[in-house]
């Protein structure tokens, strides 16, 4: 996690927002002009126009760059919103980090000592939700095993890591504690664990809080219309101008599997095996644990998820790749999620109904499975 204060506010064309080598991930996708037989200089005219109407920005953030797209904003208004948002997530990057000294270190030091600790209204709200999607989720989204991540090196921003697994012994010591974020006891501000095990990791919904808080920032500095996109992790308002914002659906591996065209208020989160892993040999272990086995979730090569909110469609697809191929659909149902596409290490794609409708394919249909008939 690391935030580098570089802001390039900037007005320019919709081109598509880098996503790096970030497989099914999505991207803004470069709007295709429509070219009608008007005068030349009518057109040159619009594109200006339409050129103005964009403002983004580039900013950094838990090692990621976000993009930021506002579209209709006057350039005043997006560098006063855009300097708002790089001091929120400085604040955040202060916070949240679960390796490195802040708030949340501090936090997890007075759990280990049984004591009470003092968290804000961000962290306070992160345990809250963190507790029920744990329940539904049947404890595969759990939050609580910083411990278990931390044995297994996936504390650094720097992948990926190579040697051998922690011993069985070493995993059984920190699953026998069963660490729970239910076992944290909230009294407004001030939290503490029953559970000395428990140490906060929030990798797994970090990045949807993110987004979720910077939306509700924009809004409330009176902007509409704009995309945050955090690696191809995103939320999007409103329109671009007279369209929807549209994003691109990659798949791991490269190549897209199609486009979605964004409605309104959504966020749309994709986890996968692929991309953060400790590299053994030929063996691979990717970053997302089973909390039931203290071993990387495997079958699944990335689950995209779209919901309203990015702190959840951000937390359901972390706890769907632990669900597995087998287990995925009864884990979206118990979080009443019916847009979900699954690809399974084959690179066997497999799509909810109302998943299906969404995304406009390229190409890739025939090897499309769509699952779960009833949501
Ligand atoms: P990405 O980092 O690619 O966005 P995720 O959103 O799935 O991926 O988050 C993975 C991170 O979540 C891990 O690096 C770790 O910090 C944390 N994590 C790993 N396994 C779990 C789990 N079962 N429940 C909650 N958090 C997890
Ligand atoms: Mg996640």
């Amino acid at each position: 996690m690391r935030i580098n204060p570089l802001t390039r506010g900037r007005s320019q064309n919709p081109k598509p927002i880098g996503v790096g080598s970030l497989a099914s991930r999505f991207g803004v996708l470069t709007p295709i002009p429509f070219i009608s037989s008007l005068a030349l200089v009518c057109l040159i005219f619009l594109a200006a126009c339409q050129k103005d109407r964009e403002q983004s920005a580039e900013l950094f953030v838990f090692g990621t760059i976000v993009e930021i797209k506002l579209w209709g904003a006057s350039p005043e208004e997006a560098s006063h919103a855009f300097s708002e948002i790089q001091g929120m997530f400085q604040g955040m990057h202060r916070d949240w980090h679960a390796w490195e000294p802040g708030r949340l270190m501090d936090i997890n030091k007075a759990f280990s000592e049984g004591k009470a600790a003092v968290a804000d209204k961000d962290i306070v709200e992160m345990v809250r939700r963190s507790q029920s999607i744990e329940t539904d989720t049947g404890g595969r989204f759990n939050p609580a095993i910083g411990a278990l991540i931390r044995l297994w090196g996936f504390h650094t921003s720097d992948y990926p890591i190579t040697g051998p697994p922690p011993s069985q012994d070493q995993i059984d010591e920190i699953l026998e504690l069963k660490p729970s974020s239910q076992d944290i006891r909230i009294n407004g501000l001030e939290i503490r664990s029953v559970n000395p095990a428990v140490q906060l990791d929030f990798g797994g919904i970090a990045k949807g809080q993110a987004v979720d808080l910077t939306i509700a920032l924009l809004r409330k500095l009176g902007i509409d219309n704009a995309i945050v996109n955090a690696g191809g992790d995103l939320r999007a308002i409103g329109t671009h101008g007279d369209r929807p914002w549209r994003v691109a659906v990659r798949k791991p591996g490269g190549g897209t599997i199609g486009s979605i065209q964004v409605r309104g208020d959504e966020s749309i989160f994709t986890s996968g095996n692929y991309e953060r892993f400790r590299q053994d040999k030929t063996e691979r272990y990717p970053h997302i644990l089973d909390p039931n086995t203290g071993w990387p979730a495997k079958d699944i090569a990335s689950v995209t998820v779209i919901s309203r909110e990015g702190l959840l469609a951000d937390a359901a697809a972390t706890a769907l790749v632990v669900a597995g191929i087998d287990g995925w659909p009864t884990v979206a149902r118990a979080l009443k999620l019916d847009q979900v596409a699954v690809v399974d290490e084959s690179g066997r794609i497999y799509l909810t109904i109302a998943m299906k409708q969404r995304i406009e394919f390229a190409g890739d249909e025939e090897r499309v499975t769509i699952d779960l008939g009833k949501l």
